[in-house]
């Protein structure tokens, strides 16, 4: 049963961070509309979407999700999408190496300033572009598990891992205790 009311349903701010271009739009649009659109925006400021997963418990878990722009001069606003998030999903390019040293840059900021307890999750986007790889996998798991975020790759592209990556966040977010 899962009624509006079911007390095992959640809600669960989600922000997307991570440098402009590693696909963070793509993953949510994926996620949110099992498309993807190699012509979409650039993101201005952030955007809002809202999406629910159903888990094997039944509990329903309804993301609201804020997708951010990585742009320099909208680093400042991050602060407004990260706080009081229940999750966040640091996002780089498997083929960029800059934008793992951001992702690293965004999880201090998210240590330093997001909530307790946040969970934080490590994703190394555009696995489809394997060929042209310059983030070891083994690097990316090191570097999440030092400092206790969950690691996926995934490809907006082909869909691969998109929702596994939410499943995990969802398993992870704490429960509200009766
Ligand atoms: P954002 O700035 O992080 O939101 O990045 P976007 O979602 O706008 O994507 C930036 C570019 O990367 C676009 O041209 C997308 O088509 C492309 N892209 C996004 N995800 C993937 C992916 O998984 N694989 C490949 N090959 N390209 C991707
Ligand atoms: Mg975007």
């Amino acid at each position: 049963s899962s009624s509006a009311t079911d007390s095992k349903d959640l809600r669960a701010k989600l922000v997307l961070l991570g440098d402009s271009g590693v696909g963070k739009s793509c993953i949510v649009l994926r996620f949110v509309r099992g498309q993807f659109d190699p012509t979409s925006k650039v993101t201005v400021g952030a955007s809002f979407l809202s999406q629910t997963l159903a888990l094997e418990d039944s509990t329903i878990v309804k993301f609201e999700i804020w997708d951010t722009a990585g742009q320099e001069r909208y680093a400042a606003l991050a602060p407004l999408y990260y706080r009081g998030a229940a999750a966040a999903i640091v996002v780089y390019d498997i083929t960029s190496p800059d934008s793992f040293s951001k992702a690293q840059y965004w999880v201090k900021e998210l240590q330093k300033h997001g909530s307790p307890g946040i969970v934080m999750v490590l994703v190394g986007n555009k696995a489809d572009l394997h060929e042209n790889r310059s983030v070891s996998s083994q690097d990316a798991q090191e570097y999440a598990e030092k400092n206790n975020m969950f690691f996926i790759e995934t490809s907006a592209k082909t869909a691969d891992n998109i929702n596994q990556l939410f499943e995990e966040i969802a398993k992870r977010l704490p429960r509200p205790t009766a």
